[in-house]
């Protein structure tokens, strides 16, 4: 979503770099240049306006002219400025005391928060919550099944009203203030801790839609509503943030979509223009497409310095801890086989795509195109080979002579040229991993934990 503005931002402060000292001028250039890209990526302009303000008196300030390395600083600064307009530090949900907490979903039909209430209810059944998803969007046709539907993927049931069913208790089916209600004596008998409340959208901004979206709010007396909002919608997006402001009140934003390729600029003044932060961000279709939004990290993967931190999460998260940390330990000694090769990889691509993770990776933006020949179709002929080596050929792959490779690219159904490749390049990733490790102090004795 912000390729562009990320590539303009790294290619002006890299213009900065071998630069001994930093004139008025050169800072005044620079400004100009992240001014125009925040611009073109629709970031609004008074937010731009009070960003640019800031990086110049910053830059110009002692600060830098006491740098060993005034590029560095510069980059700090925008870094840091970035972070700030994307909310500081990471918000968490605010959870009840008594629970169960409720958090009530709000914002335009499409906005993709039903897909959000699946996505936010996984996530949660992740940490040992136990969510219900309330269906409170009895306007929309399909929009309780399509409920039922995320909540059955997300193995999170649901409360609804019976679809299509004229019950003798019309406010059931009929008024979602009283499915919402009915909702929360649900959880507090089923002893769910958590409720999410999924309500309806209007194409545009309506008064209806604001004072049914408050009433919910009235009954149920939310701990979070979060206002969901498509960041591809451009500058739209801040209008319908201020409406939702004014008419509903929330807690907390939802930036969803940010797998498109908009320029996705005015989701980011969300924060700024609303004062209400960011929690979570949605990138794609599937549950899985969703994590805590973590300001510094997204200032750091717009400026093109990759995302280390939220890989690192999820690896751990995907990661058997016991089966790395011997990998790692293996690493170290040189010792890693094709069987821990393949694990890894088994255990990379739970992750998600491996484009995904790749454009995470620090500089990762400048490598596009090299990325795009990494694909799961590459890896899934990886994993063919090797599963179809015999144990002790894994081990040991030295051990595959010309009969074995034809016996391998027959079982896997792949050329034998792909199999001298693999093997070829596994030797080098083993012995660069092996200097790495020596490198940096993991693996072998070192990397063993008790
Ligand atoms: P609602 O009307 O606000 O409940 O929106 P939905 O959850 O029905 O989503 C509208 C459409 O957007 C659906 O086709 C979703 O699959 C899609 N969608 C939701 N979130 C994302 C996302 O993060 N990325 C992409 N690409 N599509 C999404």
């Amino acid at each position: 979503m912000f390729d562009t503005l990320s590539d303009r931002l790294t290619a002006t402060l890299q213009n900065l770099r071998g630069k001994g000292r930093l004139s008025d001028a050169d800072i005044d250039a620079t400004a100009r240049e992240i001014r125009i890209a925040l611009l073109e990526a629709d970031v609004a302009l008074p937010v731009v306006k009070e960003f640019i303000a800031q990086i110049k008196q910053r830059a110009k300030g002692a600060e830098v002219h006491q740098a060993l390395n005034p590029a560095q600083q510069v980059i700090k600064i925008v870094n840091e400025e970035l972070v700030g307009i994307l909310g500081g530090e990471t918000r968490r949900l605010n959870l009840a005391k008594n629970p169960p907490t409720v958090i009530m979903l709000a914002g335009l039909q499409g906005a993709g928060k039903t897909t959000l209430a699946g996505k936010l209810a996984r996530f949660l059944r992740g940490q040992q919550h136990t969510p219900l998803l309330v269906a409170c969007d009895l306007q929309r046709p399909n929009a309780v099944t399509q409920l039922q539907v995320v909540g059955e993927r997300a193995e999170v049931p649901v409360f609804a009203p019976h679809p299509g069913v004229t019950s003798d208790d019309e406010t059931v089916t009929g008024d979602p203030v009283a499915v919402a209600k009915q909702a929360i004596e649900e959880a507090n008998h089923a002893q769910h801790d958590i409720v999410i409340v999924d309500t309806a959208g209007r194409l545009g901004v309506d008064e209806e839609l604001m004072r049914q979206a408050a009433n919910i709010r009235d009954a149920v007396q939310p701990d979070e509503v979060l206002f969901v909002v498509d960041a591809m919608i451009g500058q739209d997006a801040v209008n319908t943030a201020e409406a939702f402001r004014d008419g509903v009140g929330f807690t907390g934003v939802v930036l969803t979509k940010l797998d498109g390729d908009a320029r996705g600029g005015a989701a980011l003044s969300v924060r700024q223009v609303t004062g209400q932060p960011i929690l979570f961000a949605s990138n794609g279709e599937k549950l899985e497409d969703f994590d805590a939004f973590h300001p510094d990290r997204m200032a750091s993967r717009i400026l093109g310095m990759g995302d280390m931190l939220s890989l690192i999460e999820q690896a751990e998260q995907a990661f058997d801890q016991e089966q790395a940390e011997a990998a790692a330990a293996k690493i170290g000694t040189g010792e890693l086989t094709l069987e821990d090769f393949l694990e890894q990889m088994l255990a990379v691509r739970k992750m998600g795509p491996i484009g995904n993770l790749l454009g995470m990776l620090p500089g990762a933006g400048q490598m596009k195109d090299q990325l795009a020949n990494v694909d799961d179709k590459h890896l899934d002929r990886l994993q063919a080979i090797i599963r179809g080596m015999t144990p002790a050929e894994r081990a040991n792959p030295k051990i595959i002579d010309a009969s074995r490779r034809k016996r391998i690219a027959r079982g896997s159904g792949v050329q034998i040229r792909e199999i001298n490749d693999l093997v070829n390049r596994f030797y080098e990733a083993r012995k660069m991993m092996q200097q790495m490790a020596g490198q940096f102090g993991f693996g072998g004795g070192g990397g063993k934990k008790n």
